[in-house]
């Protein structure tokens, strides 16, 4: 069974060393010296991100990879001033679509964008994609704290929908303010790293409610052909969609349809590398398998707990396994 992946990242050391001056993310500044240190002291740049040719194809073969949608990982190349946001994205997705030029039957990209600066991100969005075949964008947490559904960010979404191309949510940590009012405990600490406020829950709570938030704004009655990739099976939402229609209706949000049916309908959902049959049951019988894809978030998940076998060896038809592997991700991202 052919099998693609869309939630697969990519270094380069190229950007990389313009980007680690800056450290994280401006909406990060506030926190205490500590903890920013830990966070700044995260810049991968590990093999299993920059190297293709070895590590990766090997990554690839032992999990029968067909094909990885790749995307940079965290801090994007966007977590820069927005003066240099616009020129250091054209270069990364100039650098990107070299991997993909070189192995197009095996690499397909996401376009990494300059938030900050939606006009030019619309227009690099469309050169990824008309001129560099990229299949969309993967976008992460706020832009400096600003949530995507403020007005300033509408012309990047209404050029995917223009372009029908979706747009991949990828957790970011959370802003200091957030982190410090929820995060931290005198009980404990868990937040200098991969841990409470991060990987551990804090940035799928944040990255889940913000597609809430986008859902909320009307985006898709404005853009009807407008969609989104969630990762880690929906960061959470899922679960709420039933409350979120009990109270949320639509005469309290002025929202033409159920919160859920937006959900159903504009969005998908992928695994992330979190292998768990009972959600994948539950995200096939709620979203149906049509809305799911499959994806393994290299090199992120210990990879001796990677597995595709998990998906073929399920219990699900194979039809829902083919829809999974590769026929939903070639009708998204119009990979045939
Ligand atoms: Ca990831």
């Amino acid at each position: 069974m052919k099998i693609i992946t869309l939630e697969e990242h990519y270094a380069d050391k190229r950007i990389i060393d313009q980007t680690a001056k800056y450290g994280c993310q401006t909406g990060l500044r506030d926190l205490p010296e500590k903890i920013l240190n830990a966070y700044n002291s995260m810049r991968f740049t590990g093999d299993n991100l920059t190297d293709v040719d070895t590590v990766r194809f090997d990554f690839m073969r032992e999990q029968k990879v067909d094909m990885q949608v790749l995307s940079y990982t965290n801090p994007v190349p966007d977590s820069v001033p927005p003066e240099e946001a616009v020129r250091i994205c054209k270069e990364a997705n100039d650098i990107l679509s070299e991997i993909v030029r070189k192995y197009p039957d095996r690499f397909a990209a996401f376009a990494t964008l300059p938030m900050g600066s939606p006009v030019e991100a619309a227009k690099e969005l469309e050169r990824c994609v008309k001129d560099l075949h990229f299949v969309g964008a993967l976008i992460t947490g706020t832009w400096r704290g600003k949530f995507y559904d403020d007005p300033m960010f509408f012309p990047i979404f209404e050029k995917a929908a223009e372009l029908d191309v979706p747009i991949s949510w990828h957790p970011e940590f959370p802003n200091a303010k957030i982190q410090t009012h929820y995060y931290f405990s005198d009980s404990y600490s868990l937040i200098t790293g991969m841990e409470f406020a991060t990987a551990g829950l804090g940035w799928h709570l944040d990255i889940g409610l913000h597609m809430a938030r986008m859902v909320l704004s009307g985006i898709f009655d404005k853009l009807p052909n407008l969609k989104f990739i969630s990762g880690h099976w929906g960061e959470g939402i899922p679960s709420m969609l039933d409350r979120m229609d009990q109270i949320l209706r639509p005469k309290t949000t002025g929202l033409k349809k159920k919160i859920s049916e937006y959900y159903h309908e504009n969005i998908y959902f992928t695994p992330s590398g979190i292998l768990s049959k009972d959600q994948l049951e539950y995200m096939v019988k709620v979203f149906g398998a049509e809305h799911i894809i499959w994806a393994l978030d290299y090199p992120y998940v210990p990879f001796d707990s990677c597995s595709t076998d998990f998906l073929l060896n399920s219990d699900l038809t194979e039809q829902e396994k083919e829809l999974i592997a590769h026929v939903n991700a070639e009708k998204l991202l119009h990979l045939k």
